[in-house]
């Protein structure tokens, strides 16, 4: 469904005097309906990579592929909903509809069903400000969904929740996601909530990012942060991560690539 391989992107400035490679040398591949989770520290490149998946980045070297079926792009869901404040959220759930020409009627029904999906349907008619920030992040995921993406691509979007939320989240996006079969490739500077969330966690190094290992997650689901079992794994992801990140700064000390 999705493949980069050796994706690579650094920024420069408009002098073009400063660089910054974000992400180097990344391979990836995604397969149709799994959940991957990417976890890595602050500024490692995970924006930068679900740009580059979303389309609205091209990389500096290296080659993405997303296989399009029919229209649909993938959607990026991010960490702060940006809903219209004009707009009700059922508006706000149709807009995404409305501009790709669809009709009232059809998309009134898809709104109120994305709605219904992510438990929503009594606030219909609220507008964004009455509402809490996981109602806020709910209307985002129906607004997402709404457009029937086969990827949907999330970008730390609980990281601004408080943990009751979050957690709830986390049951909701496990339920849509079984329900759905939505490709979904979601990142986060947790590890517990990769772990609990994905099939795969893939493990970045930090900046310039690059993937430096990947667990499979076999547990029951749907799981919870406050598992045993997923507290259990993500120490273990915890410690891997650990040591991939000293061994990449052993190998350019020793390669004289670090440091002034
Ligand atoms: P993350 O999402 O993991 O926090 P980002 O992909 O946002 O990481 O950023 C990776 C690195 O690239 C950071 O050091 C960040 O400061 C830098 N960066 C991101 N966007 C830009 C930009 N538009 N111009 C210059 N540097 C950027
Ligand atoms: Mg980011």
């Amino acid at each position: 469904m999705i493949s980069l391989s050796a994706v690579s992107r650094t920024y420069t400035d408009s002098a073009g005097a400063r660089a910054t490679a974000a992400i180097c040398d990344v391979d990836l591949v995604v397969d149709a309906g799994q959940f991957v989770c990417i976890v890595g520290p602050s500024g490692c490149g995970k924006s930068t990579l679900l740009e580059l998946i979303a389309g609205l980045q091209k990389p500096d070297s290296g080659e993405v592929r997303v296989s399009a079926t029919g229209q649909s792009r993938p959607v990026l869901m991010l960490q702060e909903a940006a809903l219209f404040p004009w707009l009700s959220v059922t508006g706000n759930v149709e807009f995404g509809l409305a501009v790709r020409g669809v009709r009232r009627a059809e998309r009134r029904e898809a709104a109120l069903r994305q709605l219904a999906a992510v438990r929503l349907s009594r606030f219909a008619h609220a507008m964004p400000h009455q509402l809490s920030g996981g109602m806020k992040q709910r209307t985002a995921l129906a607004r997402a969904l709404a457009i029937d993406p086969p990827v949907l691509l999330m970008d730390e979007p609980f990281a601004s929740l408080d943990a009751q939320t979050r957690d709830l989240m986390h049951g909701e996006l496990q339920r849509i996601w079984a329900d759905t079969g939505k490709t979904i490739v979601f990142v986060t500077h947790n590890v517990r909530e990769a772990v609990c969330l994905g099939d795969r966690v893939l493990l970045m190094s930090a900046r310039p990012g690059r993937i430096v290992d990947g667990i499979d997650v076999d547990l029951p689901r749907p799981r919870s942060v406050t598992d045993p079992a997923v507290s259990h794994l993500a120490q273990i992801a915890l410690d891997h991560l650990r040591d991939e990140i000293e061994k990449v700064e052993r190998e350019e000390f020793d390669n004289g690539t670090s440091g002034p």
